[in-house]
C-alpha cells in the first residue's frame, strides 16, 4: 500500500459531518492509488471475449471491407457515362451476386446488374438503385439523369484499412468489438486475466434461501446482488458464503478469502457496534486504509489490503453495498483489468421535486428518467429511500448525484444523474 492510499482516520461513526471522513472523490482517488493492474494475458476465443480486456494491438491483416462493392441491389454504371441530362438507355451485359465477381469489363452504353455486396465489375464505379431504372426489353434499362459518379458503393478498407490498429491494449470489448474482429478473422484474442473475486456476508442475523425465518432473521440478499453485480463486472467469482459474527470464523475467512483472490469482498460488519468485526480482523490481518466516507448511503466502508488481495468491507445494508459497489469497487475491478478508471456518463435533468439535503456530504438519491408531458427528459426520486429499501434501487434506473455543496434542489432545478440503466 503506498503512502497516497493511508488515508487513516478516526473511528468514529457518531456524526455525519465527520471532519475525518474522506470525500467521495479523495476515497476514489486513494483506491486507485493502492491499486496496481493486473498484467497477466491469456487466449480466449472470440465468442468469449465479451466483457473481456484486450492485451495486445489488435492490428488489421486486410481492408474491410476487402473489395469495393455495392451498397445497393441495382445496376453498375461508369459514372462518366451518365447521362447529364434526358435519359440514356444501357444495354445489361453481365449480373454479379454477392459473393461472385465479373471480369467483364464494362464499355460506353453498357452496364451490369448488380445485388448489394458484389464487388464493382472493371470499367464501373456507380450504382443506381433499382428502383430508379425502368427495365425495358431485351436487356435494356433506361435511366435518368438524376445521379451522381461514385453513388452507392463502399469502397475497400473505407471501414478499416490493412495494417491499421483497430483496437489497443486496455480496450474493453463490447458486442461490436466482437463484430469487428470477427470481420478481420481473429479466432482467438490475448486478453487480460479477469479479476478473482472472493467475497462473503457477515451477520448472525442472516439466513440462506430455503432456510425458515426466525424472530428477527432476515434472508441473505447482499450475496445475491453481490453475486449479480460482480457476474455484470466480468469477473471471476468466489462466493464463500456467510460467516457468522465470531472473530475466529471471521479470521479463518479472511484469510481463506485472500489465498484464492485479488480482491476481497464482505458486506456487513463495518459500523462500531458490538458485533463489528471487519476493520478489527483487517487490521490484524491486513491494512485499514479508511472506514468512513462523507457520503449517504454508504459512509461506513473499510478500504485495506489483505495479503497480495485488495479489501472492500462493504456496508451490511443492501443500497449502501449497491452504492459502494458501483461507486468504487466496480470501478477498481476495470481498473485492476485494464488500466483505466472508468469514466460514467453524466448530464443534466431537470428535478421533478424538489430535494432536501444539507451541504457536507454527497448524496446520491435513487432515480427515476423518464420524459415529462412536454416530452424532455426529467428526474423524480424512486420512492423511500431508506438504504436497507432495494426496492428503490430496483426501482430507479440513475442515480440523482447531489454533491458535498449540493443545499437542497428546487422542483424544476437541473440536476446531474448518472444512469445505469438505458431503458427509462
Ligand atoms: P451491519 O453493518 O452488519 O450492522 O448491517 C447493517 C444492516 O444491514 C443490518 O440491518 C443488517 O441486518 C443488514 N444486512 C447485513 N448483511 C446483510 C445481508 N447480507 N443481506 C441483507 N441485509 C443485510
Ligand atoms: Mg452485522
Amino acid at each position: 500500500m503506498n503512502e497516497k492510499s493511508k488515508l487513516a482516520v478516526q473511528p468514529s461513526c457518531a456524526d455525519a459531518f465527520d471532519s475525518d471522513s474522506l470525500t467521495v472523490k479523495q476515497a476514489r482517488d486513494a483506491i486507485r492509488a493502492a491499486l496496481t493492474p493486473l498484467a497477466v494475458d491469456e487466449f480466449v476465443p472470440i465468442r468469449s471475449a465479451l466483457g473481456r480486456v484486450l492485451a495486445a494491438d489488435c492490428i488489421s491483416p486486410i481492408d474491410v471491407p476487402s473489395h469495393t462493392n455495392s451498397a445497393m441491389d441495382g445496376y453498375a454504371f461508369a459514372g462518366s457515362d451518365l447521362p447529364p441530362k434526358g435519359m440514356r438507355d444501357y444495354r445489361v451485359v453481365a449480373t454479379v451476386l454477392a459473393g461472385q465477381s465479373t471480369t467483364r469489363v464494362c464499355a460506353a452504353g453498357e452496364c451490369v446488374r448488380i445485388m448489394t455486396g458484389a464487388p464493382m465489375p472493371p470499367g464501373t464505379d456507380t450504382v443506381v438503385m433499382q428502383e430508379q431504372v425502368e427495365v425495358l426489353a431485351d436487356e435494356q434499362v433506361r435511366i435518368d439523369a438524376r445521379h451522381r459518379g461514385g453513388q452507392n458503393v463502399r469502397q475497400a478498407g473505407e471501414d478499416i484499412k490493412s495494417g491499421t490498429a483497430v483496437f489497443g491494449p486496455g480496450h474493453l470489448l463490447r458486442a461490436a468489438d466482437v463484430g469487428v474482429l470477427a470481420s478481420l478473422g481473429f479466432g482467438e484474442l490475448r486478453v487480460r486475466r479477469r479479476p478473482r473475486v472472493a467475497f462473503f456476508s457477515t451477520g448472525d442475523e442472516l439466513r440462506s434461501i430455503g432456510e425458515p425465518l426466525a424472530e428477527g432473521e432476515i434472508y441473505d440478499s447482499n450475496r445475491y446482488t453481490l453475486f449479480a453485480m460482480l457476474t455484470q463486472a466480468g469477473v471471476d467469482i468466489t462466493d464463500m458464503g456467510v460467516v457468522r459474527d465470531d472473530a475466529s470464523a471471521l479470521a479463518d475467512a479472511f484469510a481463506r478469502a485472500a489465498e484464492v483472490a485479488d480482491v476481497v469482498i464482505t458486506s456487513g460488519g463495518v459500523s462500531v457496534g458490538e458485533a463489528d468485526y471487519t476493520k478489527k480482523i483487517l487490521s490484524q490481518q491486513g491494512e485499514v486504509s479508511f472506514w468512513t466516507i462523507a457520503m449517504k448511503p454508504g459512509r461506513p466502508l473499510t478500504f485495506g489490503r489483505l495479503g497480495k488481495a485488495v479489501f472492500f468491507g462493504l456496508p451490511g445494508n443492501p443500497v449502501a453495498v449497491m452504492l459502494t459497489f458501483q461507486q468504487f469497487v466496480r470501478p477498481a475491478l476495470h481498473y485492476l483489468a485494464s488500466g483505466e478508471w472508468p469514466q460514467q456518463l453524466v448530464f443534466e435533468a431537470a428535478s421533478a421535486t424538489a430535494l432536501k439535503k444539507k451541504p457536507g456530504r454527497f448524496e446520491f438519491v435513487r432515480g427515476i428518467l423518464y420524459r415529462d408531458e412536454t416530452g424532455a427528459i426529467a428526474v423524480k426520486p424512486s420512492g423511500a429511500q431508506g438504504s436497507g429499501i432495494l426496492t428503490s434501487m430496483s426501482r430507479a434506473n440513475c442515480l440523482i448525484l447531489l454533491d458535498e455543496d449540493c443545499a437542497g434542489v428546487k422542483a424544476g432545478e437541473p440536476v446531474p444523474v448518472e444512469p445505469f440503466s438505458t431503458q427509462l
